[in-house]
């Protein structure tokens, strides 16, 4: 079974703080600054609950985004790993991290190109950085099965055993193609306005 993030964002914290009571263990935001605002209040309540940075993260947000942050699923340049040892070693944290792959080569979207991944990878383990698994958002127009395989390809190639994919209205598709983290918003807090 994947675990399972409940994306939060736009949501407030009466929103939340029913399912951190209720003992739910994976939670999502996209922002950086929203997720500041929200959840260190949450912590105050609770504790036993991991926090992921599903979004894309600048580097002027690293800092930020290390001390509230348990995984982070979109490091996606040298640059950004970086930053984000940097910031480690100065907070003494070690998140868990997913690197956010362009599955669909789209120019919009962010995530590092297949192309160059293996260097982005072996350019975290020299700096000692934790990465898990690799994440993807694939082109909303298609059937994601493809690059749901594909994701899987990768992922066996470089030896990493965390998937993030799936979302509100392909999680089910994602969890056949070994998902191991579903990011659901939509189906557990209802429509976002
Ligand atoms: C918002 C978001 C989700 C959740 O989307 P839903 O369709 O509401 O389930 C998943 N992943 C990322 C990166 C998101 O920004």
């Amino acid at each position: 079974m994947p675990n399972i993030i409940a994306v939060s964002k736009t949501f407030e914290e009466k929103d939340i703080i029913p399912l951190v009571e209720y003992g739910h263990d994976h939670f999502g935001e996209n922002k950086v600054q929203e997720a500041f605002r929200k959840w260190p209040k949450i912590r105050a309540l609770k504790k036993d609950f991991n926090l992921h940075l599903i979004g894309n993260l600048q580097s002027n947000k690293v800092k930020t985004a290390v001390s509230i942050f348990d995984y982070i699923h979109s490091l996606d340049s040298l640059k950004l790993a970086e930053k984000i040892a940097k910031e480690q070693n100065l907070q003494k944290k070690k998140l868990k991290l997913f690197i956010q792959v362009n599955i669909g080569n789209e120019p919009q979207k962010s995530g590092i190109n297949e192309s160059e991944l293996s260097d982005l990878i072996i350019f975290c383990k020299d700096l000692n950085l934790d990465i898990i698994g690799l994440m993807c958002i694939p082109p909303n127009d298609q059937n994601p099965i493809k690059y749901f395989k594909k994701m899987n390809e990768l992922n066996n190639k470089f030896n990493l055993t965390e998937l993030s994919m799936g979302m509100s209205s392909d999680y089910l598709i994602a969890t056949e193609n070994k998902s191991t983290f579903l990011r659901i918003g939509t189906n557990i807090f209802g429509k976002r306005i």
